[in-house]
């Protein structure tokens, strides 16, 4: 994945400190319009932090909004897209169109969204089947009814079931069981001791969960005991939980069994009713990733009481539904899950709410409206032909490895010539047509909807796999690469720089920007450290021969070592074990982004632009994929839970391993980006 992310403002601080002379730039302006240009820091020398001095000036100009707990070029494109499809949205409104068309879908959600009056009406109501439901709840079986009711509408809590691809037959839909049901972002924040993570945690269980029941209509002692029941389950849960880090290796998180081995495995669950409620046809085998989760699962029904349970599931449909419901719990689910843990200060106007749902709900709809405008063919045929010449040079790359045998070899490039890239947007649509959107309740619509794509996806067990489909709409600001598909998908949105025609853009920037930080970002994830355990064919298969899948590892390991060293918040390191196959991304993109732009007419004639020679433009437009801020809140968040680094470091990082980042900057011994060539990491 993408997932773009930025720097803390400590880092900042002591860097700063060494910024004692500015990059000379020539101050001729061929093009007035270059964002390369424009967003330079020259108070910054690229030798000390080519991150600021690439991005500075942008970063000083837009400081994060207070409705933002981040803010950067992905935001840019995100308000650009959202200012279009909000006119789609108003026209739709008053459209009168046809039942069951997607203008009559698009115009009812919006309607129900901004209809503040009627949400307000409503309050809890929308909730109130569900609500009853829990109530009812008196045993185990009636507690599993509820939480497998409430996984079919979108509630996830202790039931972490979906379809998709077996991982050692790729060919195969599965029944894929995986940790979760916990209320804070991940394991960690229940029992690290640092004072960020703990003040997180009391306002969690002190505040955010009693208010939660309070507002359900609970009196305040209830509440309270039923915050205490629901945090302690919970806290049982994630004991039982993997860390980040553990979840990476494929093996040890496929374990393949029949539904009577899943029975005896959690004797206090009767899967055969659990998966008919959540109706799903006959299941013969299921693949559980993390068997020692479901064994706590299985403790936990009888450990914990029928009350402690409801207050548990009534939390989570409330959590889960909140921010489509009146004020007081629009409000408080913003406290705590936008301001407290993600230091956003203010929530975006309703318009923008309803249509980030939207986009989540019925996205493609959106989007075939938003690439007719936006993503002209001409663009769709440049990126499908920078994603050949990174292929070209990644075969390249693989010929001349001086650690990888022929036989590994012979078969990377079986593996390399097989990725299928998806480019801009979907050949086919997705089928619409039985999704019911009416003008009833905004609440009503999102749990319409989100069992539509629950339906969807668990509908595909035992059917062939729609290599069509995407998992990503065009207008997302991301990318990613599927193991089991061996396939890369590129959305129109992150291929376009804001505020320029794509014509307009050289391609030195383009090659940087896209090429490198996506393109070949995406096409390494199919040889990082989780990726290159699937074969050609998105199986996983153990296609290495030993003596190579130790010399992979152990390269691999001077770049854990490499962002282990980081310390960017407090306390807080950077996890290299986590982040690895990000990182390992990252600097694949980049050498193999070089030797591509190296091909093109640009970086051959040699001509600057603006001062900057055509290698050095390809450095910046790889920065610029990065440029973005954060909250520190945000920034402790991603350490904690998020497999990619924060964006300064993805910068920052990679670069001092590429020869040719140095050449262009001229980046010498001494200079703060400088590392011995012993210590330069070099896996691709
Ligand atoms: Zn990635």
């Amino acid at each position: 994945m993408k997932n773009i992310y930025k720097k803390t403002s400590t880092y900042l601080a002591v860097l700063s400190a060494f910024a004692l002379c500015a990059y000379q730039t020539k101050k001729i302006v061929d093009q007035p319009n270059d964002p390369i240009y424009k967003h330079i820091d020259p108070s910054v020398s690229p030798g000390t932090d080519f991150f600021s001095y690439a991005n500075g000036t942008w970063l000083k100009q837009n400081p994060i909004p207070p409705a933002y707990s981040s803010w950067g070029i992905g935001n840019e494109v995100t308000e650009e897209i959202r200012d279009r499809l909000k006119k789609i949205n108003e026209d739709a409104l008053t459209a009168n169109a046809a039942k069951g068309t997607a203008t009559q879908k698009i115009g009812d959600f919006y309607y129900t969204g901004m209809d503040s009056t009627g949400i307000e009406k409503a309050g809890i109501t929308p909730l109130q089947a569900q609500l009853n439901m829990i109530d009812q709840a008196n045993d185990i079986a009636g507690i599993l009814n509820a939480a497998a009711i409430l996984t079919t509408t979108g509630t996830r809590n202790i039931l972490g079931v979906r379809v998709s691809q077996d991982d050692k037959n790729s060919s195969k839909m599965m029944v894929q069981m995986g940790q979760t049901g916990l209320g804070l972002p991940n394991r960690d924040y229940y029992f690290k001791t640092d004072a960020r993570t703990t003040r997180i945690r009391n306002d969690y269980n002190g505040k955010y969960l009693p208010t939660m029941l309070q507002l359900s209509g609970w009196d305040e002692q209830k509440a309270f005991a039923g915050a205490k029941s629901a945090y302690n389950i919970e806290k049982f849960l994630a004991d039982s939980s993997r860390k980040l880090e553990s979840l990476r290796d494929p093996y040890k998180n496929y374990n393949k069994i029949t539904l009577a081995q899943l029975n005896r495995l959690t004797p206090n669950i009767n899967w055969d009713g659990v998966f008919k409620t959540m109706e799903f046809k006959p299941v013969d085998s299921v693949i559980v990733g993390q068997p020692e989760y479901y064994k706590a699962v299985n403790q936990a029904l009888k450990t914990f009481s029928a009350n402690d349970w409801k207050a548990y599931l009534r939390l989570k449909l409330l959590s889960s539904y909140a921010s489509y419901l009146n004020t007081a719990l629009a409000d408080e689910s913003f406290r705590f899950s936008a301001k407290v843990l993600r230091g956003q200060k203010e929530q975006l106007p309703r318009w923008k709410r309803v249509l980030d749902t939207e986009n989540g709900i019925m996205g493609e709809l959106l989007g075939q409206l938003f690439v007719k405008v936006y993503f002209p063919e001409k663009s769709k045929e440049r990126y499908i032909a920078e994603v050949e010449a990174i292929r070209q040079s990644y075969r390249e790359h693989i010929m001349k490895l001086d650690w990888m045998s022929p036989q590994t070899k012979q078969k990377a490039l079986d593996k390399l010539n097989a990725i299928h890239p998806k480019v801009g947007y979907p050949d086919q649509w997705k089928d619409f047509s039985t999704l019911v959107i009416t003008r009833d309740s905004y609440a009503g619509n999102v749990m319409q909807a989100r069992h539509w794509a629950y339906l969807v996806n668990i509908n595909k067990l035992g059917k062939p796999i729609n290599h069509q489909e995407w998992n990503m709409t065009p207008q997302t600001y991301n990318a990613n690469y599927s193991p089991s598909n061996n396939e890369i998908t590129l959305p129109a949105a992150q291929l376009l720089i804001p505020g320029m025609k794509d014509e307009d853009v050289d391609d030195a920037v383009a090659y940087g920007y896209v090429a490198a930080s996506t393109i070949g970002h995406e096409i390494t994830h199919g040889f990082d450290d989780e990726g290159r355990q699937f074969d050609a064919k998105g199986n996983l298969k153990a296609w290495w021969t030993p003596e190579d899948s130790v010399k992979f590892t152990q390269r691999a390991q001077m770049l854990v070592d490499q962002f282990n060293g980081y310390v960017v918040l407090d306390s807080l390191h950077i996890n290299g074990k986590a982040t690895l196959g990000e990182n390992i991304a990252d600097l694949g993109g980049i050498v193999l982004g070089v030797d591509a732009f190296k091909k093109t007419k640009q970086y051959k004639e040699g001509k600057k632009i603006n001062g900057f020679t055509p290698m050095q433009r390809f450095f910046l437009g790889y920065a610029m994929g990065w440029l973005t801020h954060q909250r520190d809140e945000v920034l402790a968040n991603q350490i904690l839970t998020d497999v990619h680094a924060p964006a300064f470091l993805r910068v920052n990082v990679p670069l001092t391993d590429v020869p040719e980042f140095y050449d262009a900057f001229h980046i010498k011994k001494g200079d703060k980006m400088w590392i011995e060539p012993d210590k330069r990491v070099k896996i691709w």
